[in-house]
């Protein structure tokens, strides 16, 4: 099939006047300006979608789909501990009925806001088998062993096996302060032998600075009230916690410095990363290369979290992303919606490089970066179109766009 349009905004260079993707099978094969295109490529049928924009599809790197259902019923707490509480709360209402329903109704929603590519944490794995995904999907399973820090071997392994018939797939051990150094690591083991993605929320709020580093805060006592063990706190920060385990054990170091080493290097998407000390910049100097970042600006605002330091991180060479995170921070699945928040704290970004965010950064973020977030030959056929009105402003247009896509190809298909 050519799909011929008024500008093809490939994402490698600007974007094509009068231009053509031709698309066979689930993937790309040609791209150009449309009368060469259909000169080479004859005998494909002629689909003309006129006054548009195409692009690659979105790419959310961080969501819950479970907690669709939650729109607007959470409205902002004082502290993120009592937020806890207060979705632990709306949780223990759901039944597995309602998860099916809400992460279907969620798939939904971001496919008709132009996401053709998700990754979906989900405190549910068991779900996966009764679920058919409409758009291309990492399912991470979300791991929780704050009440039972003694079987996290068990609870990852059962969570592989319903991941498993899942074309791509993660694991999530959620936080450090519900997820045991056990459970990591039996996550970096799995993630080792199975060359799976890792995800985990990281120095998100006050509340775990205040907890890790001083062992104070209402996260702290609420942590300390359901009977976690408490001796990891009072010794750093959220973020030196988390690089000082990872630097010890093997994966990153043998990736790093042991030239002889032959083993698959984890790869971390380590969504917020809000609460920063000084002391963590200089370490991050260290990491840089070495995992991703996700950044929720409407969750972020949700929670009025510190400023995400966008600039410094970029600055260190770290690939960031955006993710919508759940509908119970945020009022909808649009990654439209999702630059134009994070344009209006970082007005200085370009809608170009904020485009980036949603399409070429997560695909290296999803380990990729060969077939997902360009139009390029070889590269998944996940398209979407919006209008196009002229060539001078495409980028500030796509922006703009606030309405549902009506059209958008997934893997091959319209
Ligand atoms: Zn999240």
């Amino acid at each position: 099939m050519i799909i011929r349009v008024r500008a093809v905004v490939t994402m490698d260079g600007p974007p094509i006047e009068n231009g053509a993707v031709v698309a066979s099978g689930n993937r790309i094969i040609d791209v150009g300006k449309f009368p060469e295109i259909s000169a080479r490529n004859s005998g494909h049928t002629l689909v003309d979608i006129g006054e548009q924009a195409l692009l690659p599809g979105l790419i959310n790197a961080h969501c819950h789909l479970d907690y669709t259902c939650l729109r607007d019923q959470i409205p902002p707490r004082k502290s993120f501990a009592d937020w806890i509480r207060a979705i632990n709360a709306e949780k223990a209402r759901l039944s597995a009925q309602d998860y099916l329903a809400s992460i279907t109704e969620g798939f939904a929603e971001a496919k008709r806001f132009g996401t053709t590519t998700i990754a979906n944490l989900t405190a549910l794995p068991e779900l996966i088998p009764q679920i058919a995904p409409p758009i291309r999907t990492w399912w991470f399973a979300e791991l929780i062993d704050v009440r039972d820090p003694n079987h996290a071997n068990g609870l990852v392994d059962r969570a592989v096996e319903s991941l498993k018939p899942a074309a791509n797939w993660g694991l999530a051990p959620h936080a450090l302060f519900t997820a045991s150094t056990n459970l990591y690591r039996r996550c970096e083991e799995i993630a080792q032998r199975e060359n799976i993605l890792l995800t985990t929320h990281l120095a998100e709020s006050r509340d775990e600075m205040s907890m890790f580093r001083d062992r104070t805060g209402s996260l702290y006592d609420f942590m300390k009230s359901i009977g976690r063990p408490m001796d990891d706190c009072g010794q750093g920060t959220p973020l030196q916690r988390f690089l000082t385990a990872r630097d010890s054990s093997t994966t990153l170091r043998s990736a790093r410095n042991d030239k002889k080493a032959v083993r698959n290097e984890v790869g971390w998407i380590i969504a917020h990363l809000n609460e920063l000390a000084e002391s963590d910049f200089e370490l991050l100097e260290t990491f840089r290369d070495k995992f991703h970042v996700v950044h929720s600006p409407r969750s972020h605002d949700y929670f009025a979290h510190s400023a995400f330091a966008f600039e410094r991180l970029r600055n260190l060479g770290f690939n960031i992303c955006l993710g919508t995170d759940s509908l119970a921070t945020n009022q909808n699945l649009s990654l439209f919606a999702e630059m134009r928040a994070f344009r209006r704290g970082e007005p200085a970004v370009s809608p170009k490089e904020t485009l980036e965010m949603v399409t070429v950064n997560g695909g290296r973020a999803l380990g990729r970066p060969q077939t997902l977030g360009r139009i390029r030959a070889n590269y998944f056929a996940d398209l979407i179109a919006i209008p196009c009105s002229g060539m001078t402003n495409v980028f500030e247009e796509i922006l703009a766009f606030d309405q549902p896509v009506r059209w958008i190809m997934v893997d091959g298909k319209t």
